[in-house]
C-alpha cells in the first residue's frame, strides 16, 4: 500500500523540489495549489486544471461542510468522485472562514459557534468536528483546526491566540488517529513575533505531523514583513517534512517564498482575478479591460501555449470580458493557471539546475520591463 512520504530530490540555497508522493498520485514541489472552493475551480473543467499541471487541488471545508454538507457528500462517494477530481485534494480546515466569513461567531476552548453566511443556520466546529468532516469528504491532506489572528494584533492577542491553537493542533492529531495514505498537516502560529513563531514550531514538531504549513501569513502585513517573517519561519520547521506556505499569493511573492525554503502554496488569485480581466503574466499583471487591448490582434503572451494565447487575440479577450460573456472567465481562468504551474515549473527546474538565482533575475527583469509595447 502506497503511502504518504516527502523526497527531497535537489536543493538550492533554501529552496528544495522534491516530490510528495501519494496512494492518488506524486505532488511535484514547488507546488501550486488551484482553489476548488465549492467542489470546483470556478470556470473550468477539472480535466483542463489537470492540464495546467496542476497535481493538487485545495477545497474549502467551511464552504463545503455549509453547501451540499460533508454526509452528503461521503453518502456520493466522497469529494473526488463527486467533482470528478482522483488526484490529490488538500483541504483547509474551516477555521480561517469561519473567522472570515460567518455571522456571530462564538469562541470557546472547545471551538466555534457560528451562523453560515449563507442561511444563517448555526452551525459548530472544533478540532474534532473539522476531522471529522475533512475523513468524510476524503481529504488527502487534511489541515490542523487552528486560530488566525488578523494582523496587525497586539502581541499578547497573537500570543493567546497561537497557544490555543497548538491546543487545537493536539486535539486534531488525536481526533485524525492513524489513518495510513492520508496525511495530516500541523500549522505554525505567532504572527510576526519570531520567539512565538519559534515555541509553535517546537509544539507542533513535539506532536508531530506529516507536513507543516506557516500559518497567518498573508493577512494584510505586506510583503516585507512577510519575508522577513520566511527568513525564519520555516527554518523552525522540520526539514525532511513539506513546508506550505497558505493563502499565498501572487508570482512574486511565490518566488521570494520559494527561495525562503517553502514547497507549497494556494491562493484564490488566479482563479479569481481571470474571472474580473486580470491576466497574470510574464509582464506582470494585465488588465485585458483597458481600452488599449480593443484593436490588438495579438495573444496576450505570443510565448504561452494555453487556449486562451494559442487561439484568441487581445481584443477578442477584450470584447468578452467586457460584455461579460462566460468565455471570458474560462480563458482568463485558463490562462492565469497556466502562467502560475510554468512558473512553479520553471522554479523546480532553476533548482534542479542549481540556477535559481538566474531564474529569479530574470523573472524580475521581465516584470520590470512591463506588458509588450502597445501597436
Ligand atoms: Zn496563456
Amino acid at each position: 500500500m502506497s503511502r504518504f512520504s516527502f523526497t527531497i530530490a535537489a536543493t538550492d540555497g533554501k529552496a528544495r523540489t522534491g516530490q510528495i508522493d501519494t496512494p492518488r498520485g506524486e505532488i511535484r514541489t514547488p507546488a501550486f495549489m488551484p482553489v476548488g472552493t465549492a467542489a470546483t475551480v470556478k470556470a473550468m473543467l477539472p480535466e483542463n486544471v489537470r492540464a495546467t499541471g496542476a497535481d493538487i487541488l485545495l477545497g474549502n471545508t467551511y464552504h463545503l461542510m455549509l453547501r451540499p454538507g460533508a454526509e452528503r457528500v461521503a453518502n456520493l462517494g466522497g469529494l473526488h468522485k463527486f467533482m470528478n477530481w482522483d488526484r490529490p485534494i488538500l483541504t483547509d480546515s474551516g477555521g480561517f472562514q469561519v473567522m472570515s466569513l460567518a455571522d456571530l461567531r462564538k469562541m470557546s476552548e472547545e471551538g466555534v459557534r457560528f451562523k453560515s453566511h449563507i442561511d444563517g443556520s448555526e452551525h459548530f466546529l472544533s478540532p474534532e468536528r473539522s476531522m471529522e468532516i475533512q475523513k468524510l469528504l476524503g481529504s488527502d491532506i487534511v489541515m490542523c483546526f487552528d486560530e488566525c489572528p488578523a494582523l496587525p494584533a497586539d502581541r499578547p492577542a497573537i500570543e493567546k491566540s497561537m497557544e490555543l491553537s497548538m491546543r487545537w493542533a493536539l486535539r486534531s492529531r488525536e481526533a485524525f488517529g492513524d489513518r495510513p495514505g492520508h496525511a495530516l498537516f500541523g500549522i505554525q502560529q505567532g504572527g510576526l513575533e519570531q520567539d512565538l513563531r519559534a515555541r509553535s514550531a517546537k509544539a507542533l514538531t513535539a506532536i508531530g505531523f506529516d507536513g507543516y504549513a506557516v500559518g497567518g501569513l498573508a493577512v494584510g502585513e505586506g510583503q516585507d514583513a512577510m519575508f522577513g517573517c520566511l527568513d525564519y519561519a520555516p527554518d523552525q520547521l522540520p526539514a525532511d517534512k513539506p513546508r506550505y506556505l497558505m493563502g499565498v499569493g501572487k508570482p512574486d511573492d511565490i518566488v521570494g517564498a520559494v527561495q525562503r525554503g517553502i514547497d507549497m502554496f494556494d491562493c484564490v488569485l488566479p482563479s479569481r482575478s481571470g474571472r474580473t480581466g486580470q491576466a497574470q503574466t510574464r509582464f506582470g499583471q494585465v488588465n485585458i479591460r483597458n481600452a488599449r487591448h480593443a484593436d490588438d490582434p495579438r495573444p496576450l503572451d505570443p510565448e504561452c501555449t494555453c487556449p486562451a494565447c494559442s487561439n484568441y487575440s487581445r481584443a477578442y479577450l477584450h470584447h468578452v470580458n467586457k460584455a461579460q460573456e462566460i468565455i471570458a472567465s474560462m480563458l482568463l481562468t485558463w490562462h492565469n493557471l497556466h502562467y502560475y504551474q510554468e512558473l512553479m515549473q520553471g522554479l523546480r527546474d532553476a533548482i534542479s539546475a542549481g540556477n535559481l538565482d538566474d531564474f529569479v533575475a530574470a523573472f524580475h527583469a521581465r516584470r520590470a520591463d512591463g506588458d509588450m509595447e502597445r501597436l
